[in-house]
């Protein structure tokens, strides 16, 4: 399959379906990003993080931000939701027989998280657990290369999670891996995930924002910015 990417604010998005997405990562593996408005706001002045995401083997458009932004520029690409097509790499890697590691998250959610996908994925086999405040990068590194798992989770945040699979792919260049954000928040049962209503029309943001309303100065005013920014791209304007 062959892969077909537009630019975002110069950024490289892919236009797969989801399942397409999947069946693609599935054959060539290497890094997943989760594309939002935040994490491209950020590469904006970070090069690094805009080399990893031109360098990441799929770049998913996560959430009704990046997909409005894509609409905006005339290219119809539905949103692909992190947390589902990552849950989904966890319920593939039964069947395919692969390894699995979890990096991320405070010590008290990734234990909870491990329980309940253990409890929901029956066979998943997951060799490698790591909450996410660690100090040396490098340590974590050298533990997963020599454990070698074959799919890897890291929720660490953006742009950390990007960094650090970004180094892990050097040394383990077969795996799929995937920054996941607050996914194990979720998966641990600390976190709600909005109700379906809500992620079918795109408003998952709203009520997440809502019910925690610290995320507020999150989102505001990158979510409005970015959407000028996209406009001025569209008209050609210099940003
Ligand atoms: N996190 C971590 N180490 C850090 C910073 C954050 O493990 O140094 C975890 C945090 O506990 C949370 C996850 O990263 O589980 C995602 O955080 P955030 O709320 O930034 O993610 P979002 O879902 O908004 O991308």
């Amino acid at each position: 399959m062959e892969r077909k990417t537009v630019k975002l604010q110069d950024l490289p998005v892919d236009t797969f379906t989801d399942s397409q997405a999947f069946e693609y990562i599935e054959s060539t593996h290497g890094q997943v990003v989760t594309i939002n408005p935040e994490m491209i706001s950020c590469a904006k002045t970070n090069e690094s993080l805009k080399n990893i995401i031109e360098n990441a083997e799929l770049v998913i458009p996560d959430g009704i931000g990046v997909e409005i932004g894509l609409k905006i520029l005339g290219y119809n690409v539905r949103r692909i939701a992190g947390i589902a097509f990552a849950h989904k790499l966890l319920e593939a890697s039964v069947k395919n027989c692969q390894r699995v590691a979890l990096i991320g998250s405070k010590p008290e959610v990734i234990t909870k998280a491990v329980e309940n996908l253990k409890a929901e994925i029956p066979g998943i086999n997951i060799i490698y657990v790591r909450d996410g405040y660690f100090k040396d990068d490098d340590k974590v590194l050298s533990e997963i290369k020599e454990m070698q798992p074959e799919v890897i989770l890291a929720a660490l945040g953006s742009p950390k999670q990007e960094e650090f699979i970004y180094n892990a792919k050097k040394l383990l260049p077969n795996a799929i891996m995937i920054g996941v954000g607050g996914s194990f928040d979720v998966w641990s049962g600390c976190v709600e995930r909005a109700p379906e209503i809500y992620q079918k029309i795109g408003l998952e943001w709203l009520y997440r924002t809502v019910k925690e309303p610290k995320r507020f100065k999150r989102i505001f005013p990158t979510l409005p910015l970015f959407v000028i920014n996209v406009l001025k791209e569209k008209w050609g304007i210099k940003c």
